[in-house]
């Protein structure tokens, strides 16, 4: 498994996003720009209240959460954001990379953490089957469910 993003995909991906942002006619800048800058820095997805959060923390604009779900909202539309359903009451974001480079994750039951999993031939078996299938795939969710080391060694 290799780590999830480097540096350069995360700069990569905010240099596209504003650049997406401006082709749709939409202004640079308040709660959206907030948003892409916090969200560039991710590894993985983050709740709209976690994104609020965070932003309320670093020092400048404090965005309501109206702003927030706003952003998040206008940037899922744009394909700039992945919504990650994992199951819970709560959605969750992050960014898409333009060349399709993308993760899956593994959610614990017992302490809800949320692991970031990439995996090569998992993806190639995907595309294996859906060429077996003939199958135009352009979206695959998957999410393993369970237990983390932590709460397995706790049961
Ligand atoms: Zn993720
Ligand atoms: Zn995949």
């Amino acid at each position: 498994m290799r780590s999830v993003t480097t540096q350069s995909e995360r700069a990569e991906w905010a240099r596209h996003a504003e650049a997406a942002i401006s082709a749709a006619g939409l202004r640079a800048g308040g709660a959206r720009k907030a948003v892409v800058d916090l969200l560039a820095q991710q590894d993985c997805c983050l709740t709209a209240q976690e994104i609020r959060d965070a932003l309320v923390a670093a020092p400048g604009s404090t965005p309501g959460m109206a702003s927030v779900y706003r952003a998040l909202d206008t940037l899922t539309d744009l394909h700039l954001v992945h919504r990650v359903d994992l199951g819970g009451q709560v959605a969750r974001y992050e960014p898409a990379r333009a060349d399709g480079d993308h993760h899956h994750h593994a959610v614990c039951r017992g302490c809800g953490a949320v692991t970031a999993i990439e995996d090569d031939a998992l993806e190639s078996a995907l595309h294996q089957m859906a060429d077996r299938l003939a199958f135009e795939v352009d979206a695959h969710d998957i999410t393993l469910h369970g237990y983390c080391a932590r709460c397995t060694a706790r049961k």
